[in-house]
């Protein structure tokens, strides 16, 4: 049986780490990292540098990213740079990529982590709620592959890894909103694969299921009761851990995946093959109103 890769529910780095993959396999490479001051982002962020990286770590916040990229820099002795940006807004993500690239003179690897989501029943969600969702997951993830591809990817080649869902495989209850916008990601992976890859850019999807020590859990897992029931019927029993995202990033993001490209990695533990669809929670909103 693997060893569990350990890992802290806060977003600290890891007191620890035991290598897996060689320690230099990106080395001097930088990565773009929206979302990247917290949960599975940051831990993308320490994983990458603990392996040679540079990283950029872009989001609304620039309070959360700043703080992120001291314990990161602490941690690994790689540089990071924090920067404020909305993914929803062009000329913003142009400023951060300009930063970035007069910073580094490079950028290798972009993850489009940024999302926001909540549970809500399809009748009750607002028709600005909806929006908002598909403005950050899908619109967001075109608007930060379009300008590094702009930048920087069409004449230097790169790799795009997008943070998705399995939320849309089996049309998950009160999450209408977000397996909609992330499975529009996929499609767009599959459609820049076809277009980017003659420029050397390979482009795949990561799709996480239940994670540990994120905001994603807290805000949509429930209960712990609830959540440790359903973890207990997926087929490793247990919820994934930041780690283990972070690891299978990084294996796409380096040059052993140099052949994959289009292609969406679920790392979930098997969970969405066995999870039953909760409809009964459908019965908690019952009260709820559509907002229009
Ligand atoms: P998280 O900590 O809330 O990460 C989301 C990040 O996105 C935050 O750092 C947030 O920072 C940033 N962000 C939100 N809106 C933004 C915007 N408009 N522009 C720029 N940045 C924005 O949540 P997480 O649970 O670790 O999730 C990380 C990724 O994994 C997401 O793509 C999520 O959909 C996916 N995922 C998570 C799970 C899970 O179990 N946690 C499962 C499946 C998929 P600011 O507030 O500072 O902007």
């Amino acid at each position: 049986m693997a060893q569990l890769p350990p890992d802290v529910e806060e977003d600290e780095c890891l007191p620890e780490y035991r290598y897996l993959f060689c320690p230099d396999l990106l080395q001097d490479k930088v990565a773009f990292i929206t979302g990247g001051g917290s949960g599975i982002g940051f831990r993308i962020a320490e994983i990458f540098m603990r392996h040679g990286c540079h990283t950029v770590i872009a989001s609304r916040s620039l309070l959360r990213v700043s703080m992120a990229a001291k314990k990161l820099i602490a941690a690994t002795g790689r540089q990071c740079l924090p920067l404020s940006m909305d993914v929803r807004a062009p000329p913003a993500i142009m400023a951060a990529v300009d930063q970035a690239l007069k910073e580094f003179g490079k950028i290798d690897i972009l993850i489009n982590g940024a999302a926001g989501n909540f549970l809500c029943p399809a009748s009750a969600l607002s028709f600005n709620a909806f929006r908002t969702v598909v403005d950050i997951d899908t619109i967001g993830t075109f608007n930060v592959s379009r300008v590094l591809y702009e930048k920087f990817f069409r004449d230097h080649g790169g790799v795009i890894v997008n943070i998705t869902a399995t939320l849309n495989l089996r049309g998950q209850v009160l999450q209408v909103h977000a397996g909609s916008a992330k499975a529009a990601v996929d499609a767009m992976t599959r459609h820049l694969a076809v277009e980017w890859g003659p420029q050397n850019i390979r482009i795949n999807s990561l799709a996480p299921g239940p994670i540990s020590g994120t905001e994603g859990l807290r805000r949509l897992g429930g209960s712990p009761a609830r959540v440790s029931t359903k973890a207990l019927v997926s087929p490793l029993q247990r919820l994934g851990n930041k780690t283990e995202i972070a690891h299978s990033v990084l294996y796409l993001a380096s040059p052993l995946a140099s052949f994959v490209t289009g292609t969406m990695l679920v790392v979930d533990g098997g969970a969405w093959l066995t999870s039953p669809n909760d409809t009964k929670q459908l019965a908690n909103f019952e009260s709820s109103s559509a907002k229009l």
